[in-house]
C-alpha cells in the first residue's frame, strides 16, 4: 500500500455535472451504519471495493469504496483524498456481506468491513511535521530550537516521535513555528501495523569467475579488503541475507561500490509468515467412503443450497467433509471449513493437512498479526485453497467459493459476542454462500434445534450418517455400538446412604477400568454457580410459570433470599422446605473441579489423576500435552469441563462419569435443555470410540428429565419433540426471534431508570404503531447482575422480526444490543 505523504483536506462544493461520487465505509471510530458520500476528483481512478483516504471533519480518514453513484441528492460533498491501493481490498460479495452484518447485527458499518479486511490493515492518522527548505533564523526558545534541529536531523516526522525526543510539543506552538515559515504541519498516516515482513538480500551480479578476479585484484591493492572476502563468498553463495554480508564485515559503503561496479545487487524479497511451518504433512490417499457415507455425500453433492448433515460422533462426518472439498477443489473452486475454536487441534489440522497440504491455510485467533496478515493475501492470490479455522475465518477472501462446511454447527462459539459485529458465523456463511453460490454444510450429531427445525420445514435440506465407525488396523472401517449409557438416581444413591459425590456404580464402573489397565472421565459442569435451587430428595426445582425457565437466587436481594426468574423478572420468597416434598435437603447447588479432583484421590488410591478446566487450559500448548499424556497411557482419570468433551479421540477410554448433570438443566435460559442434551451427549461420545464397548454414567437428580433420557438413549429425535414443543408454547426460537438489550451503569437506581425507560419507550412505540409484537420483557437484573462494579439490568425482545422496533428509541453508547442473543444468562 503506498502512503501519501501529504493530502488535500478539500471544504465541501456543490457537485458540479458530471461529478462522480463514492459512497464510503469510513473508519471514524463512531457507530455510523450507513457509508459516507464523497465526489471523485476529475483524474482519480476509484472503483469499488478500493481502500481510500478521506477527509472527515478536520482529519483524514481511511475508507473502502462500497459503492459508486453518477448522483447525489447532497448539496455539497468533499472530495476523496487519495487512493490508498489501486487494488481493491474487497470484492462484490464481502461488500455486500459486510452491509448486510451492519444491517442484521445494528453494528457499526465500518466493524463489519473491518472483518473483511487483513488484520492491522487499519492506517491511523496522525500529525506530521516537516522542515522547510529554506528556513529562517532560528528563534530564540530553547525550546523551539530543539524542536527545529529534531526535524532538521531527521525529516519529516510524528508528533509522537517529536515529543518523544524534545518533551510536550502542543498544537498550538506548532502551528506558530508554521505561520512563521519555520515548519510545516500536516496530516499524515502511520505505518499500517500489519505489513509484509521484506527480507533485503544481497545477489552475485556477475559470473563468478569475474568476481574472484576482482576480488584478486583487489587484494592485491589491500590484503585486508573486505570487498574481496564478500565476493568470494558471494563467488561460492551467489545470493545471501543483507545480515550475513554484515557479519562477513561488509558496510553499506562496501555494498554501493560492488553494485556500483555491476558484481552485486540488492533487492528485497518478501517473507511469508507461515503458521502452519512446524506441520510436516504426509501426503495420505482418501479412504474408500463406506455405502452411507458415499450416499450422504452425492445427496449433498446434488444439492446447490444448505444442507444439515445429521450425524453422531464418530460416524464419519469429518470424511464426508473432506471429499466434497477434495471435488470442489476439482472443480476449480475453494473451501472454508469452519470448526469451533477448542476444537482446532493439532490433530484436525493434521487431517486436513494430510489431504490438501500445499493449498491449506488455518485461520483463527491464536495467530499473529503478522501469520494473519501474509495468510490473508494468500488466500486473496489464490494460493491457499483450503481454509480451516474458528469464527473469523468465514470472512477469509476466497475469490471463488465453492463450499463452506461448519463442523458442530450447534456450537454457541459461533456466535460472537464482543466486540462488535455480533455475528452468528452460520448466518454469516449462509449470507456468502447464497452470494457467491457456494454449498453450506451444517455438521452436527446434535443440531441446534433452529437449523433441525429448518430441516423439517424444507428450508434446507437434511442428510443423516447414523452408524459409527472405527478404523481397524487393516484401514478398513467397522461398525460400532453407541457406549451404553446408565441414568443414576442420586436420591436413591442417597437413600441408600451413599453421601458422596459418586454413585456406586460409577465406582464399580472406575474400579474396573483401573484395574484393566483402561481411562475414565470425570465430567463436571461448571456452567452453572450455585446459584439454582433443587430439592435433593425428590429433584423438585422451582420453575417461572410463564417463562419456562429455573428461577435463580438472586445474590442482590438485601433481606430474605429471593429466587427470581431472569426472564420477565417475576420473583417469589426461597421456602424453607421443598414446595413439592416438604423436605428439608431443598437449597443451592453445585460442584466444582477441584473437589471432584481431591475425592477422586481418595476414592481411587494410586490411580493417576489429571484435572483439565479453564485454570489448567489457559496455557499454550496445554491442549496437546493434555492430549499427549492421555495418549501415553500416563493418565488413569481426568477430571475436567466442558473443554473435554470436543474433540477426544482415545482407544482405551472406556468409562465416563457425568458428575452433576443437573447443573446446566436449571440455568435460567431457555437453551438450557439443548445445551444439556448437547453436552451430555459430546461427553458420552467419548467412551467406547474403538472395539471396547464404552460405559457412561449419568448422575442426575431428576432422572426422568427429558434430555437426559434422551442423551442416555441417544435419541436426538425424543429431545427435539420434546424442545421444539417447549419452543412453541413459549414463543422462543424458531417461532420468535430474540434481541437482548443490556444496559449497565455505576450507579443502581440510573441503571434501573434508564432501563425501564428504554422498555417504556420501546412500549409505548409499538402500541402506537398498532403492532401486537414484539413482546417486551423486562427491565430485570440480568443474570450476572453487576460486572465490574457496573449494575446490569437487561430488557427482552421477542417477536418475529423484533430488531425493528429499535428504530424508534436512541440507545446511548452503555447500552449493548446482542440479536439473536446465544445465551440469556
Ligand atoms: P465424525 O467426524 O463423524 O466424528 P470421523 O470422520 O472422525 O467421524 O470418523 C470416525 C473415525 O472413523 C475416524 O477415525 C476416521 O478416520 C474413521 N473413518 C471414517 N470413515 C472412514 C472410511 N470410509 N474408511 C476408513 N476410516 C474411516
Ligand atoms: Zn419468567
Amino acid at each position: 500500500m503506498t502512503t501519501p505523504s501529504m493530502f488535500g483536506n478539500d471544504p465541501a462544493e456543490a457537485p458540479t455535472a458530471g461529478t462522480r461520487f463514492a459512497e464510503v465505509a469510513v473508519n471514524a471510530g463512531q457507530p455510523a451504519r450507513r457509508p459516507f458520500t464523497y465526489s471523485i476528483p476529475d483524474g482519480l481512478e476509484v472503483a469499488v471495493g478500493q481502500a481510500v483516504f478521506v477527509p472527515f471533519g478536520p482529519r483524514i480518514l481511511q475508507g473502502v469504496v462500497m459503492a459508486l453513484a453518477d448522483a447525489t441528492p447532497l448539496q455539497a460533498v468533499r472530495p476523496i483524498s487519495a487512493v490508498a491501493d489501486p487494488a481493491p481490498v474487497l470484492d462484490g460479495p464481502h461488500i455486500a456481506l459486510a452491509r448486510w452484518m451492519s444491517d442484521e447485527y445494528l453494528a457499526p458499518l465500518w466493524d463489519c468491513v473491518a472483518c473483511c479486511l487483513p488484520s492491522g490493515y487499519g492506517q491511523k492518522a496522525v500529525t506530521m511535521v516537516s522542515p522547510v527548505d529554506i528556513p529562517p533564523l532560528l528563534p530564540a526558545y530553547p525550546k523551539d530550537q530543539r524542536i527545529l534541529q529534531y526535524i532538521a536531523a531527521n525529516g519529516r516526522v510524528s508528533i509522537e516521535a517529536l515529543r518523544e525526543a524534545v518533551g510536550q510539543v502542543s498544537l498550538t506552538l506548532l502551528d506558530r513555528l508554521q505561520r512563521d515559515g519555520h515548519l510545516t504541519v500536516a496530516q499524515g498516516l502511520a505505518r499500517p501495523a500489519g505489513r509484509p515482513r521484506m527480507e533485503r538480500r544481497v545477489a552475485l551480479g556477475a559470473a563468478p569467475e569475474a568476481a574472484l578476479a576482482q576480488a584478486d585484484t583487489l587484494t592485491e591493492r589491500n590484503a585486508k579488503s573486505v570487498e574481496a572476502r564478500l565476493l568470494r563468498h558471494l563467488a561460492a553463495h551467489p545470493d545471501v541475507t543483507l545480515t550475513e554480508t554484515r557479519e562477513l564485515g561488509a558496510t553499506p559503503g562496501h555494498l554501493r561500490k560492488l553494485e556500483a561496479g555491476g558484481f552485486l545487487r540488492e533487492y528485497e524479497q518478501q517473507l511469508e509468515r507461515d503458521p502452519l511451518a512446524d506441520y510436516r504433512f504426509e501426503h495420505r490417499p482418501p479412504p474408500v467412503l463406506s455405502a452411507d457415507q458415499a450416499a450422504a455425500f452425492e445427496a449433498i453433492w446434488a444439492h446447490p443450497g444448505t444442507t444439515l448433515l445429521h450425524g453422531v460422533t464418530g460416524s464419519g462426518k469429518t470424511e464426508v467433509y473432506l471429499e466434497l472439498v477434495r471435488r470442489t477443489l476439482e472443480g476449480g473452486r475453494a473451501a472454508i471449513v469452519l470448526v469451533p475454536e477448542i476444537a482446532l487441534t493439532p490433530q484436525a489440522i493434521r487431517r486436513y493437512g494430510e489431504r490438501f497440504g500445499e493449498t491449506l491455510t488455518v485461520f483463527h485467533s491464536q495467530l499473529s498479526m503478522g501469520e494473519l496478515f501474509d495468510q490473508w493475501y494468500r488466500v486473496q492470490r489464490g494460493d491457499a485453497r483450503v481454509i480451516v479455522g474458528s469464527r473469523s475465518a468465514i470472512f477469509a477472501p476466497v475469490p471463488n467459493l465453492g463450499l463452506v462446511v461448519l463442523d458442530e454447527e450447534h456450537e454457541w462459539s459461533y456466535k460472537q459476542v464482543d466486540p462488535q459485529p455480533r455475528y452468528h458465523a452460520r448466518d454469516a456463511a449462509e449470507r456468502l454462500c447464497g452470494l457467491t453460490g457456494a454449498r453450506l454444510v451444517l455438521g452436527s450429531a446434535t443440531p441446534d434445534v433452529v437449523t433441525y427445525h429448518r430441516s423439517e420445514v424444507g428450508a434446507i435440506k437434511r442428510v443423516e450418517l447414523l452408524q459409527r465407525l472405527s478404523p481397524g488396523t487393516d484401514g478398513a472401517v467397522s461398525e460400532v455400538a453407541l457406549p451404553t449409557v446408565t441414568i443414576v438416581d442420586m436420591r436413591e444413591e442417597l437413600r441408600g446412604g451413599n453421601r458422596s459425590i459418586f454413585s456406586q456404580p460409577l465406582r464399580r464402573a472406575v474400579h474396573a477400568a483401573l484395574r484393566q489397565g483402561e481411562q475414565s472421565i470425570l465430567f463436571v459442569n461448571r456452567r452453572g454457580s450455585a446459584r439454582f435451587v433443587l430439592c435433593r430428595d425428590c429433584g423438585y426445582l422451582p420453575v417461572c410459570p410463564s417463562c419456562e425457565v429455573a428461577l435463580s437466587v438472586d445474590v442482590q436481594s438485601p433481606v430474605s433470599t429471593m429466587l427470581v426468574c431472569h426472564h420477565c423478572g417475576r420473583s417469589r420468597r426461597l421456602e424453607d422446605r421443598c414446595p413439592k416434598c416438604d423436605g428439608r435437603r431443598y437449597r443451592p447447588f453445585g460442584v466444582g473441579t477441584q473437589r471432584v479432583e481431591q475425592e477422586a484421590r481418595a476414592y481411587f488410591p494410586g490411580a493417576r489423576v489429571a484435572r483439565w478446566d479453564s485454570d489448567v487450559s489457559g496455557q499454550k500448548g496445554s491442549h496437546e500435552r493434555m492430549v499427549q499424556s492421555l495418549e501415553s497411557g500416563e493418565i488413569d482419570i481426568l477430571v475436567g469441563t466442558q473443554m473435554l468433551a470436543k474433540g477426544l479421540d482415545l482407544p482405551e477410554m472406556t468409562v465416563v462419569g457425568v458428575v452433576d448433570a443437573d447443573v446446566g438443566l436449571s440455568l435460567p435460559d431457555y437453551h438450557s435443555h439443548e445445551r444439556t442434551f448437547q453436552l451430555l451427549s459430546q461427553v458420552a461420545g467419548r467412551a467406547g470410540r474403538r472395539e471396547k464397548p464404552g460405559y457412561v454414567f449419568i448422575q442426575t437428580y431428576e432422572p426422568e428429565a427429558g434430555p437426559i433420557v434422551a442423551a442416555a438413549t441417544h435419541e436426538y429425535r425424543a429431545f427435539y419433540d420434546d424442545e421444539i414443543a417447549h419452543r412453541r408454547r413459549a414463543g422462543y426460537p424458531p417461532f420468535n426471534r430474540l434481541v437482548r438489550l443490556i444496559f449497565r451503569h455505576a450507579r443502581q437506581e440510573h441503571a434501573l431508570e434508564e432501563a425501564a425507560r428504554v422498555a417504556n419507550e420501546l412500549r409505548i412505540g409499538r402500541d402506537a404503531a398498532g403492532r401486537a409484537e414484539p413482546d417486551v420483557l423486562g427491565p430485570t437484573p440480568a443474570y450476572i447482575p453487576r460486572i465490574r462494579g457496573e449494575y446490569r439490568y437487561q430488557v427482552l425482545l421477542r417477536g418475529r422480526n423484533p430488531s425493528r422496533l429499535l428504530e424508534l428509541v436512541r440507545l446511548g453508547e452503555h447500552w449493548h444490543v446482542e440479536i439473536d442473543p446465544p445465551s440469556l444468562i
